[in-house]
Parts: structure tokens; C-alpha cells; sequence
């Protein structure tokens, strides 16, 4: 029952100043498909999707930025409207024998600075406008690194904690497979994201090589390093972290890295690998919490021990000598730094005050609402924006790629020392900006990339 898919491909605008088209619909795999008109995406969004929360989330920061930078309105709506967005509904067999239709996007919000970049989610909530926000974020953090790739991102509605490495194996190649219209190492390069890995990335890897006929591994990047993949990606993003929570205790409250403590929310990918290169610098990481529940020591948890006891037992709770936190008190913890590395919308305006925190730190995209902005800024607590906080991820992303493109592989020290240097000085550009403009850092890093997209746009002109 391999039924034909139905993929939609939208093109909503070129990469250049006022060149948005409404409903361009191109050939489809399935036969001719009706596409809606495209308006800007999120215009009116749904206040009850936390997708629809994210989008509104990213245009404000969007228009913020813009009227910052006086944009005239024909870059507004093309910066502000997604490029290319792809929906495709496909079926997976299940263990129990079960045919099973999942439907996955991908989108494409801008390509001006190079061929668009982005994460794969595999998450139950996750959803069209969940995938724009996170695709739009993806074009500033490229822009605001320096790194020559437009924003872009994807995902499928499904809850792979509830499904066995087959069927994950099934849907990720059934999904490479629809997503092959789009993606290639000139053209659209994934990475891992929620509920994704460098497995994930191995299977699409093998998957597109299978079809092409030779091995393509500059079509992904957080590949294992056996395949392709790059010394020091699986920490990359959490290092960045690091560095940017170093830089700002530095130069906001004037003290090292290891006199600050710290609370984590999410131990996967970026979470993990932050609270353990935390620990390993010193700092004393006195809370972690997961989708399970979370662990609180006074005197500092053993991060690494944790890892091992997830590992064995799946859960943090009741990992000896801790006890048992959850996210509302992990957010008003009194500590110095509070990493948010799990999901968008984690404080809002509801909690944002109860945040004691001098310093948070972005790991995951859009954890902070526009409005809870505003109270963290009252209080004087110093955020560190997602799109220069997480940006380790990217930067080390696109390490792989040219390794890729040259077969021609790094030592850990180079990637590390390139990677520090890339993201701090992105980390110095946002807040000298913030000091001469008089803004908060969020709206630094946003004028910075914007502007930097609007540059790429404006010299690239209209086509045709
Ligand atoms: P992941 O799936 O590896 O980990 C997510 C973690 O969040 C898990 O530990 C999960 O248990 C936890 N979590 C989920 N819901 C939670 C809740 N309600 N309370 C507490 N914890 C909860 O994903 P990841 O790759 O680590 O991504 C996390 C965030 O970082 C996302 O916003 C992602 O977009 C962003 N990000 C990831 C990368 C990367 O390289 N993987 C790069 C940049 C940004």
C-alpha cells in the first residue's frame, strides 16, 4: 500500500526586494494539486498552536528589528515571508503491521546568503508555523555567524518516543525520500534537531547516496564522523553555549565561568552537552530537569553520572543523592545562569518574573516570548538570544560541510579554536550594538542579521 504522496511546493517570493508571488504551485509527485494562496505566513495566527505562538513570536522579533533598521516595506515582505515551504503526507508501515500516514514539511524562509540551512524535528506538537519560526530563525543565526547558508528548516508531526528504531528508521528514509525535491549539499543541507540524531542524519544520508547512486554526505550535516560527519558537531551546539554564557558572565557581571552556577532545562542534544561542559569548567549545575521530570543538589549534581544513569534508566528522577524539581522551580532557582535547551515558549509573560536568574541563556530557539522579553529586561536579567546562543550548532554545521566539500577532515583543536573565535565574535558584535544602538541584545543580534540579509537581497536585485 505504497500510496503516491502529495507533496505541495509553494514558492512564496524570490530570494530578492519585493519579488513575492502568491501561490505558485510547482509540479508535484502525486499529480496537480491546488496550493492556498500564500499570504505572509502567521499573519493571523492561531493563539492556541504553540506552532502559531512561535511564528507570532519570530515575526515580532522580525519587525522589531526592521523598524530598528527603517526597512522600506518591498524588504519587509520579502524578508518576513518564507520562500519555499513543502508538505508531504506519507505512509509507514508500523511494527504491528499497521499502515500509518505521517505528514513532514519543509521550508525554506530565505536563501539570499547561500543554500538554506536548517534541523529536522521529529515532535508530536510539531507543525507548519512551528517550522517557519524555526526556519526564520535559521536565516538570522547563519546571518548573524557569518556563515554562508539562508535559514531553513523541517520536520515531521510524530512522537518518536513512542515508536522502535524501524519504524523511525522507515519514516526517516520514506521522508529523505519525499524531501529529495529540495534538499542536496548545494542546494538544502539538514541537521539534527528535536527528536532527531546523528543516526537520523546517517539513515538520510544513505538514503539520497542509495538513490544517486554514490555517496552524498555533504547532503546533511551532525553525521556520525564514521560516514562523513565532523569532529566536535554532537557538542557543538552545547559548547557554543558555553561560550557565549563565559563571555557574557565576563562582560555583563564580571565574574569567570567557574564562579557561576547554573540550572538546565532539557538533557537531550544541546542540553546534555551544555550542563556537562559546564560541570567539566567548574561551574556548579545545581538543577537539570527533562520531559520526565528533573534533579536538584544544593552542592552541584554530577553531570556526567547523570548521563550514564538516563542512559540505563531513561528518566533523571531518582538518580541518587538529588531530589526532585520540576520546571516551575528550576525557572525561579537563585542562581546565576538559567539555560533554557529544550522547546519555544518556556517563559512567558505568566513566569518571566519569578526568573532569578542574572543570565539566561538560550540554548534552545525561541524559548522566551516577545512579552516575557519585556519583563526579563524590567528586571535586569541579561538574555543571551537563541540565534547567537545556539549558533555553535551551525557554525560547526557548516565546518562539516566544507570538510565535506573538500574531503578534507579538521583536528578537534582546529574545530574548536575556529568555533570559538566564529561565535565570539558574533557575541562581541551584539553587544557593542546593543551598547551604541541602546537596545536589548535580542534586538542586536536581529538588527545585525537582518541587515545583513537585506544587504545579500538588495545586491542580488530582483529576478527576472
Ligand atoms: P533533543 O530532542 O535532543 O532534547 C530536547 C530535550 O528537551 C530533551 O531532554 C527533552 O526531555 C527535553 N524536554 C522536552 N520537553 C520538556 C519539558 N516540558 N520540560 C523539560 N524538558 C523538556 O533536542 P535538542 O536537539 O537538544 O534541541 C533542544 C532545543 O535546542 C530546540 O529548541 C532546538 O531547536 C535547539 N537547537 C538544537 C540544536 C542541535 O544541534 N541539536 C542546535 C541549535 C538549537
Amino acid at each position: 500500500m505504497n500510496k503516491p504522496t502529495t507533496p505541495v511546493l509553494v514558492a512564496a517570493g524570490g530570494s530578492a526586494v519585493g519579488a513575492q508571488r502568491t501561490a505558485t504551485v510547482a509540479p508535484t509527485l502525486g499529480g496537480a494539486h491546488a496550493a492556498p494562496a500564500v499570504a505572509t505566513p502567521g499573519d493571523c495566527p492561531s493563539p492556541r498552536s504553540p506552532g502559531a505562538e512561535a511564528l507570532a513570536a519570530a515575526n515580532a522579533q522580525f519587525d522589531a528589528a526592521a523598524d530598528h533598521l527603517d526597512l522600506d516595506e518591498g524588504m519587509r515582505q520579502t524578508l518576513r515571508s518564507a520562500h519555499r515551504e513543502l508538505t508531504v503526507r506519507f505512509p509507514v508501515r508500523l511494527d504491528d503491521g499497521r499502515v500509518k500516514v505521517f505528514t513532514g514539511y519543509r521550508v525554506q524562509h530565505n536563501v539570499a546568503r547561500g543554500p538554506a540551512k536548517g534541523g529536522l524535528r521529529y515532535h508530536p506538537s510539531t507543525d507548519l508555523d512551528e517550522v517557519r519560526a524555526l526556519a526564520m530563525w535559521m536565516t538570522w543565526k547563519c546571518a548573524l555567524v557569518n556563515v554562508p547558508f539562508g535559514g531553513a528548516k523541517g520536520g515531521v508531526t510524530c512522537d518518536p518516543r513512542a515508536m522502535s528504531p524501524r519504524e523511525i528508521e522507515a519514516l526517516t528514509r520514506r521522508f529523505a525520500t519525499e524531501l529529495e525535491v529540495l534538499i542536496g549539499p548545494d542546494s538544502d543541507i539538514p541537521a539534527p534537531d528535536v527528536g532527531t540524531n546523528a543516526q537520523t542524519m546517517a539513515w538520510i544520508m544513505d538514503t539520497v547516496s542509495m538513490h544517486r547512486g554514490y555517496p552524498v554526505p555533504g547532503v546533511v550535516t551532525g553525521k556520525p564522523v564514521a560516514i562523513g560527519g565532523s569532529n566536535g558537531r554532537a557538542d557543538a551546539t552545547g559548547q557554543g553555549v558555553v561560550y557565549t554564557i563565559e563571555e557574557a558572565a565576563g562582560r555583563r557581571l564580571g565574574i569567570p565561568l567557574a564562579g557561576v552556577t547554573a540550572a538546565v532545562q532539557g538533557f537531550g542534544n544541546v542540553g546534555e552537552a551544555t550542563a556537562r561542559l559546564l560541570h567539566q569548567a567548574g561551574v556548579r549545575v545545581v538543577a537539570i530537569t527533562d520531559i520526565g521530570g528533573g534533579v536538584y543538589r544544593a552542592e552541584g549534581l554530577d553531570v556526567p553520572f547523570l548521563r550514564r544513569f538516563m542512559q540505563e534508566r531513561g528518566t533523571l528522577v531518582g538518580a541518587p543523592g538529588t531530589e526532585p524539581i520540576d520546571n516551575g522551580h528550576l525557572f525561579g532557582l537563585d542562581v546565576d545562569v538559567l539555560v533554557l535547551a529544550a522547546l519555544e515558549g518556556q517563559i512567558t509573560a505568566a513566569n518571566a518574573g519569578k526568573v532569578r536568574a542574572r543570565i539566561l541563556a538560550e540554548g534552545a530557539n525561541g524559548p522566551t516570548t516577545p512579552d516575557a522579553d519585556l519583563v526579563l529586561h524590567d528586571n535586569g536579567v541579561v538574555v543571551i538570544p537563541d540565534i547567537l546562543c545556539n549558533a555553535g550548532g551551525v557554525i560547526v554545521s557548516y565546518f562539516e560541510w566544507v570538510q565535506n566539500r573538500e574531503s578534507l577532515f579538521w583536528t578537534p583543536k582546529i574545530i574548536n579554536g575556529r568555533l570559538r573565535e566564529a561565535i565570539l565574535t558574533a557575541a562581541a558584535a551584539v553587544w557593542e550594538r546593543a551598547d551604541a544602538d541602546g537596545i536589548d541584545p535580542r534586538r542586536a543580534a536581529h538588527a545585525i542579521a537582518v541587515q545583513r540579509v537585506a544587504e545579500a537581497a538588495a545586491l542580488r536585485g530582483l529576478y527576472p
